[in-house]
């Protein structure tokens, strides 16, 4: 079971997941792996980047604001009894993230090991104040750091599994503790590579972390626990009808993930769907709802069945300016670009005459993007062979989701009709060959209304309660 950030976000929460614990234990053997405490992750990057910006005094700010958040939450959870090793463990690690800070300080600037080391700090903390609670109501836990568990690449900061060596360690670290009646309280997040640097997964990597440990200890479930009560036919702030989904299939969550669904990481699945390990998303703020269960083959209607958006993006635009110019040479050359700087394409359109395409990134990697296809792209550039690329911030992705949308016939043309009947103007248009997911691109402001539309006319909400 994975607790999220916002279900280990205070004393409170963290009895309420050790209960969870304690009933699930009582069944069969649990390995848990806990987020940070809600926020600490953005407190301990923003304390690197004034570290970085040598703001002494706002690292010493934040680095007590730490502090407290921990001690009053050690105070508040455990036994008086319990306290004063658990204060110890705090300090200890808080001790940790200052002498990372402070070599930051010195140097100016963020080596991506260290800032690995030290935003990790956040679940260490987290899952030595879960397992000391656990073991002070009698049940036997244990703190590990996922560093000693998880081997991955060197890519800091965005790391990748190494598959083999990790289920060799999970099983020769964590089995005997199971077969003990220990529970692991694993940090999410976080990693090593093989010969022990520190990596972290990505933000919002603990979903991803649970996924590897349970593939690598063949679990027979693995339940994922956040602030909602499973995956939504839409966001329920912009659709107020949206419902929860009771079952859906690895694709459609993978797809919903990575077109902007907050609930899943996007790399969560994919370690599961070989083994066919059941994922379920559950609520810790609401026990009573059942959650999503996430599986290979689905019984459900056919149609579309969840529609996600995301705003924070941008879709630039190439157009030769010339016929003469091989407009497949061109984009070889763009997605060379960037790939080099490992960015991520989120939908890719090209239809014309004049070879011009279009594609959408996110916002945080566009200046990223932009200089890599200058730099790429700079002979066409110079001499005009090319427009100069255009970039258009105001735009969102929508993505419609559904397994049964394979050879549904009409079906695109129901949302296209849907969407122009609220006046709203489609951008651009991508379909994989999976048939699984439409993606459209329309004006920021359009979002809501493109989305509500579509949401009506497939009716999405009808639906999921079959
Ligand atoms: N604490 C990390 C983050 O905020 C990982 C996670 O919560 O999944 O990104
Ligand atoms: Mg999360």
């Amino acid at each position: 079971m994975k607790f999220g950030g916002t279900s280990m976000g205070s004393a409170e929460r963290m009895k309420i997941a050790a209960d969870i614990c304690r009933q699930q234990k009582a069944t069969r053997p649990v390995v848990i792996v806990v987020s940070a405490m809600s926020k600490v992750t953005d407190l301990l990057i923003n304390t690197l980047r004034h570290a970085e910006g040598g703001d002494k005094a706002g690292v010493e700010t934040n680095i007590e604001a730490l502090r407290k958040r921990h001690e009053d939450t050690c105070r508040e959870l455990l036994p008086p009894a319990a306290q004063t090793e658990a204060m110890v463990g705090i300090n200890a690690l808080i001790a940790e993230f200052q002498r990372i800070t402070g070599g930051v300080l010195m140097l100016g600037e963020r080596p991506p090991r260290s800032v690995d080391e030290a935003i990790a700090m956040g679940e260490r903390l987290s899952a030595l104040l879960i397992a000391a609670f656990l073991d002070s109501t009698g049940i036997k836990a244990k703190a590990i750091n996922a560093a000693t568990v998880i081997v991955t690449d060197a890519v800091f900061g965005n790391a990748t599994p190494l598959m083999d060596p990790t289920r060799e360690k999970a099983q020769s670290i964590l089995m005997p503790l199971l077969a003990d009646d220990v529970l692991p309280v694993v940090t999410g997040f976080n990693g090593a590579t093989a010969d022990g640097r520190p990596t972290t997964l990505g933000r919002g990597g603990s979903d991803f972390s649970a996924s590897i440990l349970a593939a690598a200890l063949d679990a027979s479930e693995l339940w994922i626990w956040t602030d909602v009560d499973g995956i939504m036919t839409a966001d329920p702030r912009l659709v107020k009808d949206a419902v929860v989904l009771s079952e859906v299939t690895y694709s459609e969550a993978a797809e919903l993930a990575y077109n902007g669904a907050k609930v899943l990481h996007p790399r969560t699945l994919a370690p599961l769907v070989q083994k066919e390990i059941p994922v379920w998303s559950k609520n810790s703020f609401n026990l009573a709802a059942p959650g999503t269960k996430i599986v290979t083959t689905i019984s459900a209607p056919g149609g579309a069945r969840a529609v996600t958006s995301m705003a924070n993006v941008a879709l630039v635009s190439v157009e030769p300016a010339s016929a003469e110019i091989s407009g497949t040479r061109v984009m070889a050359r763009a997605l060379d670009a960037l790939s080099m700087v490992n960015a991520e394409v989120l939908t890719f359109s090209s239809s014309s005459y004049r070879q011009s395409f279009c594609f959408l990134v996110r916002k945080e990697e566009l200046s990223a993007v932009t200089k890599c296809l200058e730099d790429g792209l700079s002979l066409e550039l110079a001499h005009g062979y090319l427009k100069p690329i255009e970039v258009d911030e105001n735009v969102g992705l929508l993505a419609i989701v559904g397994e049964g949308m394979r050879g549904a016939a009409g079906l695109a043309g129901r949302i296209f009709t849907a969407v122009s009947r609220e006046k709203v103007n489609i951008i651009a248009i991508a379909q994989g060959s999976s048939e699984l997911t439409i993606n459209i691109v329309v004006r920021r402001d359009d979002v809501e209304k493109a989305v509500k539309a579509i949401h009506a006319e497939c009716r999405m909400s009808e639906l999921a309660s079959f």
